[in-house]
């Protein structure tokens, strides 16, 4: 545990979020004082933890969600794939240089290749994958992306997808530039490289409980848990990267912007197999098709992972209904606590739209253990009970603004929040999350902190970590350039190409 007082910036959260903008803040500026303050007594123990996340590199290769419906023509339309491929770069390109300049020492222990692949089966869906393909491939992002039907083939590349299955038509697309990534590794591995650097501590075990606004910055009150004392610190920035606990704070601020906020929590849970046979035949992320009224974020996926040291194989996540927004340090009340008198009308607005959706929540949470046994073998036909067992995994808070009531939605993307004053600054919501927090994470940099990026030293600063800042990756004119690039965050971080 360490404090330093009043630093420049105060970063709540010592989530993957927090962490990427620490340590791009203090690249850019090494003479800028940093305090990270998080309340549970270890680094990114909550969503960004390995356990609580599917781990999944999210780069559009394999998430059937981001290329919905299809178009008038039988064509798929992919600018969503594309768009959250690029993304997903940046953070491969930082955490790579990460690597290099030694703030992450082994890059094995947090991102590993894994190819990822797409699953579907019936006639239908089989040609939505076709077509789905033909216009991935077209695009340089996805020129090793393969398909087929061949059964023998998708037997070579996930063998439990085909053990006793019947004979209805299926088929399948890989590729092998894949990850899986431990979020919360990536995540100590900044903050211990921040906790060492001159001006920055990190202190655990601390809660911020409020914010006032001050003349210059902010006035942030923090609990120690340890003895229950409060003290106060000042800053000029303030960054809200608290998870399912910045709600509560954004509306502690009370900056306008935070009125009409709401969230919804959607809880997760994992099937995991404890078969060491059935580990080691699968290695891969396969995603399929949504089941039921399944929200996008709660599709269940077969999925390889590499926690704790050790090759793991993932099912889920299941939704669950709860009422709290923090896995670790959350309460029952967390939701009912988050009502106020401005987000009421939207709450219960939003509710009644979504009837459909908290009873397919709810119903989530009460399955049997058959019942989820039941889903897994849609993916793996010859699964039984007897390999697999419950555990929880992270919650995900929805974020909902005024706006969201009309249309009667719940956000699935993760939502950039800050005053007019450019002094504080919140994420809310999750999906992609993770896999693009850098990207998400440049976007607070560019409009809270744009003097680091005005001049040509600071442009320089960025485009030494992040070779592709300021570029258009996507245009058929850059890829060789964004080949070249990507080929170097591939050697650094130990990844695979699709023909390697
Ligand atoms: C089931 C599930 C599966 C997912 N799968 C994927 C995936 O495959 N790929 C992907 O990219 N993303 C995935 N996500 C999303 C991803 O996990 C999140 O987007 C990401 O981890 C959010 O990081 P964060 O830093 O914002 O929050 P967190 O990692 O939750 O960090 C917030 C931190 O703030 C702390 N905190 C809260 N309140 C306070 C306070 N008052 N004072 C001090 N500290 C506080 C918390 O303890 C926590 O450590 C998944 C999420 C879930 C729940």
């Amino acid at each position: 545990m360490a404090r330093i007082e009043n630093p420049d910036v105060i970063l709540i959260g010592s989530g993957i979020m927090s962490a990427n903008l620490g340590a791009l803040l203090k690249r850019l500026d090494p003479y800028l004082s940093i305090q990270v303050y998080e309340v549970t007594d270890g680094l990114a123990q909550e969503s960004s933890h390995g356990w609580n996340n599917a781990g999944t590199g999210h780069a559009g290769i394999c998430e059937l969600s981001y290329t919905p419906g299809r178009e008038l023509d039988g064509s798929v339309k992919v600018d969503k794939v594309i768009e959250i491929f690029e993304q997903f770069e940046y953070s491969k390109q930082f955490w790579a240089h990460a690597v290099t300049s030694g703030m992450i020492a082994r890059p094995e222990e947090v991102i590993r290749p894994l190819p990822h692949l797409s699953f579907v089966h019936g006639e239908e869906q089989v040609d939505f994958l076709r077509a789905r393909h033909a216009g991935m491939s077209a695009h340089h992002f996805f020129s090793e992306l393969e398909y087929t039907t061949e059964r023998e083939r998708i037997a070579g590349w996930a063998p439990l997808l085909l053990e006793g299955r019947g004979n209805v038509p299926i088929a399948a697309t890989k590729m092998d530039g894949g990850t899986d990534v431990n979020f919360g590794g990536i995540a100590r591995g900044l903050l211990g490289w921040l906790a060492r650097q001159e001006r920055c501590a990190v202190a655990t075990g601390h809660r911020v409980t409020d914010l006032t606004k001050t003349a210059g910055g902010w006035e942030v009150t923090v609990r120690h848990l340890a003895d229950k004392r409060e003290h106060r610190s000042r800053a000029r920035f303030v960054f809200i990267g608290a998870g399912g606990g910045s709600l509560r704070l954004l509306q502690k601020s009370g900056i306008p912007e935070a009125k009409g906020l709401g969230g919804f929590p959607i809880g997760g849970q994992w099937l995991v197999c404890d078969n060491p046979t059935l580990v080691a035949k699968h290695t891969a992320k396969v995603y399929g098709q949504a089941l039921d009224a399944a929200p996008t974020m709660a599709v269940p996926h077969l999925d390889t992972r590499y926690l704790d040291e050790k090759k793991t194989l993932l099912f889920g996540p299941f939704a669950a209904f709860t009422t709290k927004f923090l896995h670790g340090k959350g309460s029952v009340l967390d939701l009912p606590g988050s009502i106020r008198p401005d987000n009421l009308v939207t709450l219960l607005k939003i509710a009644r739209h979504n009837l459909e959706l908290v009873r397919y929540l709810i119903g989530q949470g009460t399955q049997s253990m058959a019942d989820r046994i039941e889903v897994l073998r849609v993916f793996y036909p010859a699964a039984e009970a007897k390999d697999w067992r419950l555990v929880d995994a992270g919650i995900r808070v929805q974020a909902i603004k005024k706006t969201d009531g009309e249309a009667g939605i719940v956000h699935y993307g993760t939502e950039v929040i800050g005053d007019a004053d450019h002094t504080l600054s919140a994420l809310l919501g999750a999906s992609p999350g993770a896999s693009v927090s850098v990207h998400i994470v440049l976007q607070v940099i560019e409009k809270w902190f744009p003097a680091l990026l005005a001049s040509d030293e600071g442009n320089a600063r960025m485009k030494e970590m992040i070779p592709i800042y300021g570029e258009d990756i996507k245009r058929p004119e850059q890829a060789a350039f964004y080949r070249e690039v990507s080929d170097r965050a591939v050697a650094a971080l130990g990844l695979r190409r699709g023909s390697d």
